[in-house]
């Protein structure tokens, strides 16, 4: 395993971190119902909550937020970002919006509709809340294995081909409003979908006549799996590969929080003119006029900016290498971890960590907590507090798994940020038999996670 990791860019501005001591924040994290979402984030020193615009922007796409064009209609940050992204995916519709959730919106409120069934390999989770929202059912369908968080496998986030089949010969293709490929799979571990899976998908779509959505605010990071894992990929730029990925789907929904390398922004593209008419008019009621969403000139200039430098070569494998720096470093130390460690963040296995803590008493919140208290660090629990639900009797229907997420920021921290938080596991791993569970003092009816209060057990 090599040591150091070059990160491709010095560092013109800095944002300083106030560095606390464990007791303050031991204090402070009780003080917020031991659940990290509630603190502020100048008590965090390193902070994994997640990957979604947290980025940090190139000193050009600084450069372009001065250069933005604001005016209404026809600007010249529009075109930037019209042309780069035509060029991208080969669409010929693009419609910008203010994220990736906004898209959602208005592509699923013209497709679904009460009765109709989407077919995915896993539905982010606004992705499903804005299908369910109209009454359509979303399906999530992963090979088994993929399920397995110890398997070695090349490309985990792939769509189950033959349970694609038997769904639509279960529903018929009149009730399926689209098949929606997420790349890189956020849900399932940020885990990548390889081309051949995005081939088998796109001759099923042709035989049945359906529409095939990429959900690809991941693409790039997708790119370099697919470069460095998949056969006949090797010698091909990570653009390249993005295209050609891009060409097999009738639409594109981004998140541009994520390889858009910018703050906030999204985008809809398709190929198909009369349902390009139906979306620019929703997105003209709800996020702006055409030639420019939700967005103002600068984040259209940034974001075209963006695009363009997350295919570079030396920033993706910096991006991918380093994220699977600290999960192949937490593995040698036995930190039971998510495997093969994918894109945008690395998967805690608490449950395995803390064995002696039961599930009802969350060993996924034992983890966080103890991240803040001892490091500083801001994490997520995506266990049983997360998607646990209650059984007539009011006991834990517990997750699949007790997982812990480390979200990587892009361009943000750095090597000793990050060996600082391996140091801190090794603190942990040292008191790990002491460690004890937590219950839940207050929770809401929904998305508890965001803001149910914790006590220690
Ligand atoms: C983040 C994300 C979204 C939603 O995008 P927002 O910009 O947060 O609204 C949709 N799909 C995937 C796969 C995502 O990761």
């Amino acid at each position: 395993m090599r040591r150091t990791l070059f990160e491709p860019f010095k560092i013109k501005m800095v944002e300083p971190i106030r560095v606390t001591t464990p007791e303050f924040r031991q204090k402070i994290l009780e003080q917020a119902g031991n659940n990290p979402f509630l603190l502020h984030s100048s008590d965090v020193l390193i902070d994994l909550l997640t990957d979604s615009g947290t980025g940090a922007m190139s000193d050009k796409q600084w450069a372009g937020i001065m250069i933005g064009d604001e005016s209404y209609a026809g600007a010249k940050s529009w075109e930037h970002l019209e042309s780069v992204v035509k060029e991208l995916t080969g669409m010929p519709y693009v419609l910008p919006t203010h994220q990736g959730r906004a898209a959602e919106r208005i592509l699923y409120n013209i497709l679904g509709g009460v009765g109709k069934v989407f077919i995915s390999n896993t539905h982010f989770d606004t992705t499903r809340a804005n299908i369910e929202f109209t009454g359509s059912t979303a399906i999530d369908i992963i090979y088994e294995e993929s399920k397995d968080p110890e398997l070695d496998l090349p490309f985990k986030g792939n769509i189950d081909i033959e349970s694609l089949k038997q769904l639509i010969t279960q529903y018929g293709r009149q009730k399926i409003g689209a098949v929606i490929i997420t790349v890189t799979n956020n849900s399932a571990g940020g885990q990548p979908v390889s081309m051949r899976n995005v081939k088998d998908l796109r001759e099923i779509c042709n035989q049945h006549n359906l529409l095939l959505v990429i959900d690809g605010c991941r693409i790039a990071e997708n790119a370099y799996f697919i470069k460095h894992r998949e056969d006949g990929y090797a010698h091909k730029s990570y653009l390249d590969i993005a295209k050609e990925m891009l060409s097999l789907g009738d639409a594109f929904i981004m998140s541009a929080k994520k390889d858009g390398l910018v703050n906030t922004g999204g985008l809809l593209t398709l190929r198909d003119e009369a349902l390009s008419v139906k979306c620019k008019n929703l997105l003209i009621i709800s996020e702006g006029f055409t030639t420019y969403g939700g967005l103002a000139g600068r984040d259209m200039e940034a974001l075209a900016i963006g695009l363009t430098e997350v295919f570079n070569e030396d920033y993706l494998h910096y991006r991918i290498r380093s994220t699977a720096y600290l999960g192949e470093h937490l593995k040698a130390k036995g930190v039971p971890v998510v495997w093969p460690i994918g894109g945008h963040a690395v998967y805690v296995d608490a449950g395995k960590l803390f064995p002696h803590i039961p599930i009802q008493e969350y060993p996924g919140q034992s983890l966080v907590c103890d991240l803040y208290t001892h490091g500083g660090i801001r994490s997520v629990e995506v266990g049983s507090v997360m998607f646990g639900k209650y059984d007539e009797d009011g006991q834990l229907i517990p997750a699949v798994n007790e997982l812990v997420r480390l979200a990587i920021p892009r361009r943000v921290y750095t090597q000793s940020h990050i060996d600082y938080v391996l140091d801190v596991f090794d603190a942990i791993l040292e008191l790990r038999d002491q460690k004890r569970g937590y219950k839940i003092i207050y929770e809401p009816p929904f998305l508890r996670h965001f803001t149910a209060r914790f006590e220690k057990c």
